[in-house]
């Protein structure tokens, strides 16, 4: 199995990371490695980390992005390195407890291609609890796959899952959506959640928001739907003011501001006829990000049957992206 740790500014925290993540390891009874990405941090994280790393004869790796690209580009970085075929990330400020890793990886071993930690007790500030409720409530609802915490890096996959991810290669991926979007079967367990060892939280207000309208635009078209949706409203709501004004006419004769109102409707059916118009160029503009977006339209884990005959090209895990 393999630990993908996503490290930026984490020098306050890797040593002691190290010394509780090890034994843990250790104790699985099973091979394991641990790929730590240094996501262009500016203190001397990485040097800790290739402290650590020498002192382990290969089996812990450190992968140096140029610069910083963010946790979750980071932790595809590290789902390409990696090689287990369970794969545990985990982030590196120690909110996540190592110790909750043998729990993830029994679940994987009962049949599940995704199991995610669901942090019940949070120790965040407030703010954020609240939005990540929300969030977990939108990604569920358009993931299509319900769970409780999103948020949470503390998750164990699948090696396909891992490798359908890393085929990917989204420019703004949010893994754990991205992930359950390919498993059949996904767990969920209560996982501990402690407060930050040290450092401070790499992520703003700003830094959240932008996670969720990446989640939002990356996985639907539901926005660019809308907005048609709003235009054919609008026309509609129209074309009932002038029946009304029609019929208003009909009953009460000509009114002094008659020609005024008559204009409001026309103008209001031509507005939303514009959403509209603006609605359907962004289908368009949709379908060509769906393709160009290159997930994959299915995923063969294996072929059952037949065995002796020749497997050609077509029949395989890879989709064909030529
Ligand atoms: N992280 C990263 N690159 C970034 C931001 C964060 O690799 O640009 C790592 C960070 O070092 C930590 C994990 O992602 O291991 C989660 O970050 P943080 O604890 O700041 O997020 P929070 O717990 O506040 O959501
Ligand atoms: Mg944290």
């Amino acid at each position: 199995m393999s630990v993908v740790v996503p490290v930026f500014n984490e020098s306050a925290n890797l040593k002691s990371l190290w010394s509780r993540l090890k034994p843990v390891l250790e104790g699985l009874g099973r091979p394991w490695e641990a790929v730590f990405i240094d996501d262009g941090s500016h203190d001397d994280s990485l040097g800790i980390l290739r402290e650590i790393a020498a002192g382990e004869e290969g089996r812990v790796r450190v992968v140096e992005l140029a610069r910083n690209f963010g946790q979750h580009s980071a932790i595809l970085a590290g789902f390409r390195q990696s090689r287990g075929e369970i794969v545990v990330t985990l982030d590196a400020d120690l909110q996540n407890p190592p110790e909750e890793i043998p729990r993830l990886i029994a679940a994987i071993d009962e049949g599940n291609d995704v199991v995610g930690g669901w942090r019940e007790e949070r120790h965040d500030q407030a703010y954020r609890r609240y939005a990540s409720r929300l969030h977990n409530r939108l990604t569920s609802l358009i993931v299509g796959v319900p769970m409780h915490d999103y948020g949470c890096m503390l998750r164990a996959y699948r090696r396909h899952i891992v490798d359908t991810v890393v085929e990917c290669d989204e420019k703004a991926a949010f893994v754990p959506a991205l992930a359950n979007t390919f498993a059949k079967r996904v767990a969920e367990i209560p996982v501990g959640h402690d407060d930050r060892a040290g450092g401070k939280s790499k992520y703003n207000l700003w830094g959240l928001a932008k996670l969720s309208l990446n989640l939002i635009t990356g996985f639907s078209l539901v926005p660019i739907q809308m907005l048609s949706m709003t235009g054919i409203g609008i026309s509609v709501l129209a074309v009932m003011m002038a029946m009304v004004l029609v019929a208003h006419r009909l009953i009460y004769g000509p009114q002094e501001e008659g020609a005024l109102w008559t204009l409001f409707a026309i103008l209001f059916f031509f507005v939303g006829m514009i959403f509209l118009a603006l609605g359907l160029i962004g289908e368009y503009a949709g379908r060509i990000y769906v393709e160009v977006r290159h997930r994959p339209t299915y995923i063969v884990r294996a072929v059952h049957g037949g065995e002796g005959q020749p497997v050609d090209s077509q029949v395989g895990p890879a989709p064909d992206r030529n």
